[in-house]
């Protein structure tokens, strides 16, 4: 397939953004997904010490230093939430909120955000509860739908499916002003338990209850172990060796998702290794 590129980076941290300067360095045709910001975690952070070249600046100062060199590297970040990663024995799959694609190789670069799982999450995945609201909202044609989303920019997915459901409710787990769709309703609580016989049935929360046919849960990253099937983890981490190749021929891993420390220099180290070492895998193709 003539669109199929060589080498998919999943995130747009560091790890993400190091292994993308290698990728183009080798003249390997990329894709890296995640957003135009960088780095929530760059953004952040308010003083950085422990990064060579950049001492006393804070995350914001780097993460505009990181788009400047990617910038100057004409490396354009695709705006796409991966949601799922299929291996096909030469090739992966992947499934993005707003498209899909082929690549040849996979750098898992996604962070350590997702946390712990809801009670309940994990029993209802596929039976009501998901993580891609714009991906699944034909299946809630008029049905009640329910949002937690970790993430501002997410708002949209909650006005894209309130065109389909009949009801949506819409829970914010950020600081920032809710400014969603005047249909949706937004509720300011603490989800505890999703609850269902066969099929998600109800959302509990720390004030009240609400029924509802599906459950989209929005985090910044999802766990590696149901972005990708099949991959070998090391608790919440993916195991991988010194080339930072994991369990599956053709994936590889880099960042805070392999494990302890979660450091900026780590991440762009092994962002680095994993690009050179899907580079040395695709030339074996060759
Ligand atoms: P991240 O920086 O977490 O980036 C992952 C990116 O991938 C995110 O943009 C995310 O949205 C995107 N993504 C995830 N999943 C998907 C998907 N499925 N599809 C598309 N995109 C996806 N470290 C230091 O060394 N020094 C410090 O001073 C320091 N200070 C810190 C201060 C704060 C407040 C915080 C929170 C962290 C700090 N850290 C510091 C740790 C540092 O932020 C992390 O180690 C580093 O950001 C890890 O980089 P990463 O590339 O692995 O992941």
């Amino acid at each position: 397939m003539s669109d199929r590129i060589d080498i998919a980076i999943i995130g747009s941290g560091p790890a993400g953004v190091s292994a993308a300067l290698n990728a183009s360095i080798r003249k390997k045709t990329f894709k890296i997904f995640g957003s135009k910001e960088i780095s929530q975690k760059l953004v952040k952070a308010h003083k950085v010490n422990n990064y060579l070249g950049f001492y006393g600046k804070s995350g914001l100062e780097i993460r505009d230093e990181f788009a400047k060199h990617l910038e100057l590297m004409d490396i354009d970040i695709t705006e796409d939430k991966i949601n799922n990663i299929y291996s096909m024995g030469d090739y992966f799959a992947l499934m993005g909120t707003n498209n899909n694609y082929e690549a040849k190789t996979v750098i898992l670069a996604t962070g350590v955000n997702f946390g712990k799982p809801l009670k309940g999450e994990e029993e209802f995945l596929g039976r009501g509860v998901g993580y891609c609201a714009t991906c699944d909202a034909p299946l809630y044609k008029d049905k009640v739908v329910t949002i937690i989303s970790y993430n501002k920019h997410e708002e949209s997915e909650a006005n894209f499916i309130a065109q389909v459901a009949s009801k949506v409710y819409y829970i914010p787990m950020y600081k920032e002003e809710v400014e969603v769709d005047s249909s949706i309703e937004v509720i300011k609580d603490t989800p505890v338990e999703i609850v269902g016989e066969k099929f998600v049935e109800k959302l509990v929360l720390k004030d009240r209850e609400i029924e509802t046919d599906g459950i989209f849960i929005l985090r910044d990253s999802i766990s590696p172990g149901q972005l990708v099937p099949g991959l070998q983890l090391d608790g919440n981490h993916i195991d991988v060796d010194r080339k930072m190749s994991t369990n599956l021929k053709g994936c590889f891993a880099a960042g805070d998702i392999v494990g302890t420390p979660y450091q900026y220099i780590k991440a762009a180290g092994e962002g680095n290794i994993a690009a050179l070492s899907a580079v040395s895998y695709l030339d074996e193709l060759r």
